[in-house]
């Protein structure tokens, strides 16, 4: 008998056929899905209940998680839970002068909702859902860098805001140079500053690490670092022009928040009334992952040259 010709042609097989199963099979990235679903939501319900997110916090938690997880894959997922962890791990040094400042001056308390969880993961989880779609592998590696410029800016920017408070010496405005109180959106410090570098650098470390090491890849952890401290640098522009800031009247103090921890209401002193710290997250992620992508082409075009050259000396 012959057995190649009868499987192969479909009707000598005694199972039913594949749409015909009760239940659909589990490919890889159906499994990775259902893992990061599980992962993300353990991880968003132990941080509601911990209060570092709010109920909507952890649902856009899950959702960031699991897209990441099962469209982007293993690297993307350890990468997220990596900026997330270390965040979190950063956020309980000096937990209680954090407290007072994010009172006064941040726009919302120390639990983190959905806003402010779109605004971080966001960016990197549509480039999750496109790197679904994407069939060569030159646009994987696009999308990759793009993924990592995103959430490299989101942990430099984190990190800063954590290590920041650590400063003795009075933040600084990105554009001005003047000194502010701590917490003010654009105001940057020099350990800061540090720790933003450290969490591009390690991000990007992380994601090639956990890709497997790949030669290819091996510019990551610079693409990362550099992407990151670009967004992070838009992120503290767009902090001290166009953010709405406010005063309180009551304290005398700058804000970000319209009705202040005072319970006066404050009145606007400058930027944009709709741009608060959400917005200006979202779009320092974007430009930050447009830096990597950009900076991801010209490294491609840099090698393929050098492997011109080369082959022509060998010739
Ligand atoms: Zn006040």
């Amino acid at each position: 008998m012959d057995v190649s010709k009868s499987t192969h042609s479909g009707r000598a097989i005694p199972f039913p056929a594949r749409d015909a199963l009760p239940f659909r099979p589990l490919t890889p990235r159906r499994g990775r899905l259902w893992l990061g679903l599980a992962l993300s939501g353990g991880i968003g319900l132990l941080a509601w209940r911990r209060r570092s997110l709010t109920s909507g916090g952890a649902l856009g938690a899950m959702a960031t998680g699991t897209s990441i997880f099962g469209l982007g894959g293993w690297p993307w997922g350890l990468s997220l839970i990596y900026f997330f962890v270390s965040s979190t791990l950063l956020s309980h040094f000096h937990a209680r002068e954090k407290a007072a400042i994010a009172a006064d001056k941040f726009s919302k308390g120390s639990q983190r909702d959905l806003a402010q969880v779109a605004a971080n993961g966001g960016m990197a989880s549509l480039y999750a859902l496109a790197n679904a779609s994407a069939r060569s592998e030159a646009l994987r590696e696009t999308l990759q860098a793009g993924f990592v410029g995103a959430l490299a800016t989101a942990t430099a920017d984190t990190w800063a805001t954590e290590a920041g408070v650590l400063s003795s010496a009075r933040p600084r405005l990105l554009t001005t140079g003047q000194p502010v109180e701590p917490g003010t959106s654009g105001g940057i410090t020099l350990p800061g500053s540090l720790a933003s570098a450290l969490g591009a650098f390690s991000l990007g470390l992380v994601l090639w690490l956990t890709g497997g090491l790949r030669k290819s890849l091996a510019s990551l952890p610079v693409i990362s670092l550099v992407s990151g401290l670009a967004g992070s640098a838009c992120d503290s522009l767009l902090g001290a022009t166009v953010q709405a800031m406010y005063f309180c009247p009551t304290c005398q103090r700058e804000t970000e928040r319209p009705i202040h921890s005072c319970n006066t209401r404050t009145q606007p002193l400058r930027g944009l009334s709709w741009c608060n710290n959400d917005v200006v997250n979202f779009f320092a992620t974007l430009a930050g992952s447009l830096v990597a992508i950009v900076l991801h082409g010209i490294l491609h075009v840099f090698s393929a040259l050098r492997k011109r050259t080369l082959s022509r000396q060998e010739l």
